[in-house]
This record gives structure tokens, sequence and C-alpha cells, in this order.
């Protein structure tokens, strides 16, 4: 293997620090406590619901997660969503995704205070990242932008390819990469010859949910690769694994990768902590 691999642990593990003396300055105005929103029992949903819970703990952040019933209407949830919000004990509010299908996460994102909107996917949080602000920015993004800084890449005016669209990434990423001037192509199902786009990236960001789709001979030598992707398959002996969207020959070719797992998930998880911080710092100056 010739890339250098950035691991997310010691990235994950410098911002929970910063955050512990943020949290001991909160104890007396504004604690922060989480409330994760789950409906159904979604074994994914369920999977982060755990992490966020072991993570909050670490942290000395209040958790608690408010399982629904699968046939809780949108109407019941919404009333869910605006007790959150009338609640001051409460400072962060996660909806786990997916949701049943006849709900609409979207509406349920929207009806939330953006001030407690920790996961940064609500339009008014979404349109400060296009303001180049990246307060309460949807966490993976927030993730990925800082793989790419702790990458030491010199990222001011770098070819670099955002690899999907999607609001919670593909996009704020994208335009998050802007602020330290970053020259920005956004490849998707659409997009013509896109190994040709990759070929000449020296920053290559893959968000597809497609396994092994970004190939050794699509990436510049030298590149930075930072693989989003999550995807559960079978390997060889038969058992489930993680793997990223980016084919395991792409370590030969770039400069530096980061791992999956333990590249850019365990800084999600990290920045979920962050905005769960940053939701309660600005409550406390409200
Ligand atoms: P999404 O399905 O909403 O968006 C995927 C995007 O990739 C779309 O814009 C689509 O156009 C593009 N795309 C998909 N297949 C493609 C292909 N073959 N060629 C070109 N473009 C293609 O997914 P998402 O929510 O953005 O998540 C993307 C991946 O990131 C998933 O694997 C997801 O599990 C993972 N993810 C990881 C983290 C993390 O913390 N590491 C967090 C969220 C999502």
């Amino acid at each position: 293997m010739s890339a250098r691999l950035l691991e997310g642990a010691p990235i994950a593990e410098r911002i929970k620090t910063q955050l512990k003396a943020q949290i001991l300055e909160l104890r007396d105005t504004k604690p922060p406590k989480l409330v994760a929103v789950l409906v159904g029992d979604d074994a994914g949903a369920k999977y982060y619901a755990r992490s966020q819970q072991k993570d909050c703990e670490e942290l000395g952040i209040g958790y608690e997660l408010k399982q629904l019933p699968d046939d809780f209407s949108q109407a019941e949830m919404l009333c869910v969503i605006d007790e959150l919000n009338e609640d001051d004990s409460v400072t962060g509010i996660i909806l786990l995704v997916p949701v049943p299908e006849h709900l609409d996460a979207r509406k349920l994102q929207e009806a939330m205070d953006p001030i407690k909107d920790v996961d940064g996917v609500h339009p008014a949080n979404l349109g400060r990242v296009v303001l180049g602000d990246r307060t309460l920015a949807p966490c993976t993004s927030l993730a990925a932008v800082t793989m790419v800084e702790a990458s030491g890449v010199d990222i001011k005016g770098a070819e670099t390819v955002m690899l999907g669209r999607s609001v919670i990434v593909g996009k704020p990423t994208a335009l998050l990469l802007l602020v330290p001037h970053a020259t920005i192509t956004v490849c998707h199902t659409r997009t013509k010859d896109m190994p040709g786009h990759c070929r000449r990236a020296d920053i290559v960001i893959v968000a597809a949910g497609a396994p092994g789709l970004v190939k050794p001979d699509w990436i510049k030598p030298g590149a930075l690769v930072v693989d989003v992707g999550i995807n559960r398959v079978k390997g060889e002996d038969g058992k489930s694994k993680i793997v990223g969207d980016v084919d395991p020959g792409v370590a030969e070719v770039a400069g530096i990768l980061t791992p999956v797992p333990g590249g850019v998930g365990l800084v999600t998880a990290a920045m979920l902590m962050k905005n769960t911080v940053t939701a309660a710092a600005m409550q406390a100056e409200a």
C-alpha cells in the first residue's frame, strides 16, 4: 500500500477533548441534552442511537431516546417535535432515519427549532452553509471537510471532486470547501465521464453509497481520497462487513486515504457531539 491512512480516531478524540471543557462551562447555565427520536425499530437507526448514547455518556451530555411506535402519524410526530422545541431542558433534537414510509422526514426536520437541530438538516442551518457558515452544518459534511483539513493538503485552488450531491453530504460539503477556496466539481449519477473528472482531482471526496465505485485508475497518483461511504456487504467468507465507496486498489495510487471503517464515520459521530454542545452554548447566550 502506498497511501498514508488518515484515521478518524485521533481527530475524533481531539474534538471530544475540546468539547469536555466547553461542557463543564455550560454545566450551570445550559447543560447540553440530546433527545433522539426513533420511530419503529429499524436496526440501523437503533445502532446509531446506541453509539450516540455511548458518546454522550463519555462526555457528560444528557441523552434520551424517545422510542415511538411505527404507526405513529405525521400529526402525532409533529406534536412530539413541538413539545421538544418547547422543553427548555432539551438543547438538541435528532430524528433517527430511516423513518417508516408514511412519515415525511424532511417536514419533521423542518418543524424543529433550528437552534436545536444538531443534525444540521433544517433549511435555516443549510442556508447558513450557503453563506459559508459552519454553525450547525450537517455532521457528515463537517466531518468530510475536517478530514480534508487534517490531511495537510493545500486546499486553496485545489481541483476537488465531490462525488454525490445529497442534501446531507454532497451539496453542503461542496459549499463548505469553497470557503478555503477549493475548485469544486460535483459529480452524480448523470455525470458524463466521472473517471475523467476524478483523474484531474487533487482531492476526491466520495459519498455515493456504491461499494467499490471509485477505481484505482480514476485517481491521480498522490491525490487525497476521502471515502464517506458506509456499505454493508457480504465478504468472501460469507460474513457481512462494512466497506466504503472506494475500491481497495485505490490505496496503491492515492497519496492519502481515509479508511472505512475507522475514518469519516468516527469524525461524524464526534461532530454530532460538537453540534450538540454548540447548540446548547447558543441557547445559553440567547
Ligand atoms: P444518497 O443516496 O442520498 O446520495 C448519494 C449520491 O451519490 C447521489 O447524489 C447520487 O447521485 C450519487 N451516486 C450514487 N451512486 C452513484 C454512481 N454510481 N455514480 C455517480 N454518482 C452516484 O446518500 P448519502 O446520504 O449522501 O450517503 C452516501 C454514502 O455515505 C452512503 O454510503 C452512506 O451510508 C454514507 N454516509 C456515511 C456517513 C459517515 O459518517 N461516514 C454519514 C452519512 C452517510
